[in-house]
């Protein structure tokens, strides 16, 4: 059987990886240490103690290469791992390109994104050091799912702060959390004293991702037998998500194929870092290959921000974080993207970014809804607005072969279905969706509140 013929290509389940990847082991430049936001100095251990647990603390610091995925996750992970990788034939045809496109298809997780690749872990590393709750933030909902249905398998109750637009754009998420036993309240809330704050400041704000960390973080330091969880941006975070881009190298090897262009939308930049981190070694070694990390133009982190310390939260309670970052004021309009609503990036991401290992680009809203469509109708799947920047930017790329007359290989992360954001697709079908950029005023104005560090 010739590699043209496969459309589904499937890793045996013995093959799927026993252990997570650990860039950190392989940097040309070492992380540069996050800092406590009071007295500036790089954190410790203990100062990330009352949030979380040392099993995620020693991940978030380790230089170890691999990391043993612990038998408790991977005997859930097996519940849709290994995840398919398509050869994307029927879009590939419209395109009429000569490049293979291949998509990971992260949404055949229960909960349809691959968060629950990291929330699982999470839950995991809280139960066994006796933790009885977990408080998160989400976005468009996808992380407060994942956490909610991870804290059920563990038995540890779970409280979402979800962004206020995409509580309201989005009922549907919420409703799936309430399923899996989490509570989820719209934030900003009157829970906590950084969402009374907010709102008295601004009582029609949409809400942000920022402002949502604000009132997890507060919570969870305020109780003993609780702590916090973050779905993207930290180390640990992209280290469980490694999983993705171990299994598609062995799956292009199954093809006998090997990518020319790696995509993957970014928000805080997890499932970008999840399928491509695994190529770094690759890259450093020479190999030809790009890492192409894709953002909306409303929220263009890498693209337009700097390289600085910043807080992760609008409040100023969590660590200060060497990034690219908007600054942590910064209100991104309300797009269908929830996910990619976030002023910062992974430091990991960034720090690759900033030494020339990965590509960043953004794409306007209109144009990711189109490609959404033609993936759509070409392959079938629905995809979430989050994916679909990746599959614009794939679709870029294989138009921009067929004009050159070179046949790629390129390979994109299909990070989650779109089930549930369908008023976002009822928005761009009734032509009502609108491109939105910020003006350099506006990013000049949220980086001028960047913290001295
Ligand atoms: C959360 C989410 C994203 C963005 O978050 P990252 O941490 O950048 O991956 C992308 N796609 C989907 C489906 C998501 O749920």
């Amino acid at each position: 059987m010739s590699r043209e013929d496969l459309t589904k290509i499937i890793l045996p389940e013995d093959k799927v990886p026993k252990f997570w990847y650990n860039v950190q082991a392989d940097m040309p430049n070492p992380l540069a240490p996050g800092l406590h936001p009071g007295t500036k100095q790089p954190l410790g251990p203990a100062d990330l103690a009352p949030l979380f647990a040392m099993g995620l603390i020693a991940q978030e610091v380790s230089t170890e290469r691999y990391i043993e995925i612990p038998p408790e996750v991977r005997e859930l992970y097996k519940k849709w791992r290994p995840s398919p990788l398509f050869r994307a034939h029927g879009l590939e045809k419209a395109l009429d390109t000569p490049c293979r496109i291949y998509y990971k298809y992260e949404g055949v997780s229960p909960v349809g994104s691959h968060k629950l690749n990291s929330a699982l872990p999470q839950a995991f590393y809280n139960k066994i050091e006796g933790i009885k709750r977990l408080t998160t933030e989400t976005g468009a909902g996808q992380w407060g799912t994942a956490l909610s249905l991870a804290c059920k398998f563990f038995d540890l109750e779970c409280m979402v702060y979800m962004v206020r637009v995409s509580y309201d754009q989005k009922p549907y998420r919420r409703m799936v959390m309430g399923v899996y036993g989490g509570q989820c309240v719209p934030s900003p809330s009157n829970l906590t004293e950084s969402g009374r704050a907010e709102l008295a400041r601004n009582p029609n704000t949409p809400g942000t991702l920022a402002m949502a960390i604000s009132e997890a973080v507060e919570d969870a330091a305020k109780r003993e037998d609780t702590h916090y969880s973050l779905g993207s941006v930290l180390n640990h975070v992209c280290l469980h998500q490694t999983i993705i881009g171990q299994e598609v190298k062995m799956q292009m090897e199954m093809v006998d194929d090997y990518p020319d262009i790696v995509i993957g939308a970014c928000g805080g930049g997890s499932n970008f870092a999840g399928i491509a981190l695994p190529f770094i070694p690759d890259k450093m070694a020479g190999k030809k290959i790009r890492l192409v990390a894709v953002e909306p133009a409303a929220c263009p982190t890498l693209t337009r921000g700097v390289f600085a310390y910043d807080f992760g939260d609008v409040a100023g309670f969590t660590p200060l974080l060497k990034m690219y970052t908007l600054g942590h004021d910064f209100t991104p309009a309300g797009i269908h993207a929830g996910g990619l609503r976030y002023h910062g990036d992974s430091p990991l991401v960034s720090q690759l970014y900033h030494d020339g290992l990965f590509e960043a680009t953004s794409v306007m809203q209109n144009g990711v809804f189109e490609a959404a469509m033609l993936f759509a109708q070409t392959e079938g799947i629905l995809p979430a607005p989050e994916s679909s920047h990746a599959i614009r930017a794939a679709i870029d790329e294989a138009l921009k072969g067929k004009e050159e007359g070179i046949s790629k290989s390129i390979v994109f992360n299909l990070s989650g279905h779109g089930h549930l954001d369908l008023n976002a697709y009822d928005n761009y079908l009734s032509g009502q969706m609108e491109d939105v950029a910020p003006s350099d005023e506006q990013i000049q104005a949220s980086l001028k509140n960047l913290p001295s560090a």
